[in-house]
């Protein structure tokens, strides 16, 4: 019943002209160099043009839709948001930013204190400050508590020595946040501080790790005595654990994608459906056209979840609930680039439909660099832990 309460909320006539308002202002203020490059599963949208599209939606103020209104969002119910996100995904517009709108953005708002938010929310919303996340190490990934990048208090500072590992966006990043060790003397998750981290300090390098895609989106960064003031710490000193748990929990809903993977799957289905040079269609072959059925159900039952999820308003299993978007919607996405791959054959290469003016749109790009996504925010397997201990108790 629930679900069917739901439905009708979100055929409800306003929202039918909340979702042409939407659609209208994609059509009209989306640039095309934007839409080209998102819509050719480009994964390294500049960031002038991140910044650029971000700006276009904070003139229209839409540009954090979750937020409330009181910091600059537009206050919109789950319902606008749903929508909004949607059609987002369907006119190729760029995701939001992620590390500043959907992860720190709102953990400031829970557990900043009224300066940081004041200070670092307006350059979040406007685009003017880019983040990056700075909790994995080389031996901290899945076993993120064990992070040994070291703080220590000094007068009104603290001093931080120590790596950081897979950070992406750093070299572009103005700002990081992160997790940092201020005490190692007793359970491993309780010695841990939030900080936050201005990237142009002295005392910060960046080395760059090129992915198996051939990009650069990745980085180790090396702290050397660097400090930061005691006024950049949310939340109290050794109590960063819990904020880092509300985070990852956002982490994880967002890279489900359910919208884009529809947006996907559309592709994929009009390029099956195209004739090939033999005058057949890729459809017609009953092989191509089961996997296109199984992977289309399993979307909508993704779709089904997250909407039951969306708009339940029980409590209590939400990390978990995280957790299962998370796998399934990143097994549904490389899914997708998978077939797209076997659908296109050699021509994955280069993808003429979609090239700009670079001429230089790869599918097999996508399909390579979307191999991460069953690994970052937190790895498949470990998800399947967190499942089993909430949902089964084991
Ligand atoms: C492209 C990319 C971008 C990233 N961006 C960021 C970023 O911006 N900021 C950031 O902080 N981090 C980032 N990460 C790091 C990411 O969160 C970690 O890679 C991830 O948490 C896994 O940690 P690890 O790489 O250390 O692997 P490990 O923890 O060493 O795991 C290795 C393997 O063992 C498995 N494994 C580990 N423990 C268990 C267990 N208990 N049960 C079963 N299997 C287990 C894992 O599933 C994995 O297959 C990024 C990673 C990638 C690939």
């Amino acid at each position: 019943m629930a679900d069917l309460d739901v439905t009708n909320r979100l055929a409800a006539p306003w929202l039918g002209k909340f979702r042409e308002e939407v659609q209208a202002f994609l059509r009209a203020e989306l640039p095309e160099d934007i839409r080209l490059a998102v819509s050719a599963e480009r994964m390294d949208l500049s960031r002038e043009q991140q910044q650029r599209w971000q700006k276009i939606l904070a003139r229209k103020g839409w540009a954090c839709s979750g937020w409330p209104r009181q910091f600059g969002g537009p206050g919109w119910t789950i319902e606008q948001q749903y929508i909004f996100e949607r059609e987002t995904a369907l006119a190729d517009a760029p995701r939001p930013i992620v590390m500043g709108v959907q992860m720190l953005g709102p953990t400031l708002i829970a557990f900043g204190n009224q300066a940081q938010k004041d200070r670092f929310l307006p350059g979040i919303v406007n685009g003017d400050q880019f983040w990056c996340q700075g909790f994995s190490e080389p031996n901290a990934g899945s076993d993120l508590a064990a992070l040994q990048c070291r703080a220590v208090r000094d007068g009104e500072s603290y001093v931080i020595n120590g790596t950081k590992m897979w950070t992406t966006e750093a070299h572009i990043a103005d700002w990081m946040f992160g997790l940092f060790r201020t005490d190692g003397s007793g359970r491993k998750q309780e010695g841990i501080t939030f900080l936050l981290i201005d990237m142009r300090s002295p005392g910060i390098t960046i080395s760059p790790i090129v992915t198996i895609d051939g990009g650069h989106e990745v980085n180790q960064v090396f702290f050397d005595n660097l400090r930061v003031s005691v006024e950049n710490r949310v939340g109290d000193e050794n109590h960063g654990w819990n904020i880092a748990k509300h985070l990852l929990s956002l982490e994880r809903f967002g890279i489900a994608e359910v919208s884009r993977s529809i947006r996907s799957l559309l592709r994929l289905k009009r390029i099956a459906t195209e004739p090939r040079s033999d005058g057949g269609r890729l459809l017609d072959s009953p092989w191509f056209a089961r996997q296109i059925a199984e992977l289309e159900i399993d979307l909508m039952s993704l779709e089904l979840a997250e909407i039951r999820l969306l708009f339940s308003d029980e409590d209590g299993s939400e990390a978990a609930a995280a957790s299962i978007l998370k796998v399934r919607g990143t097994e549904v996405q490389q899914a997708i680039l998978e077939l797209m791959m076997i659908a296109l054959g050699e021509s994955a290469q280069i993808d003429p439909e979609y090239s700009d003016a670079e001429g230089d749109t790869w599918i097999a790009t996508a399909y390579l660099n979307f191999r991460k996504t069953s690994i970052y925010g937190g790895s498949s397997e470990v998800q399947k832990n967190i499942v089993s201990k909430a949902v089964l108790g084991l």
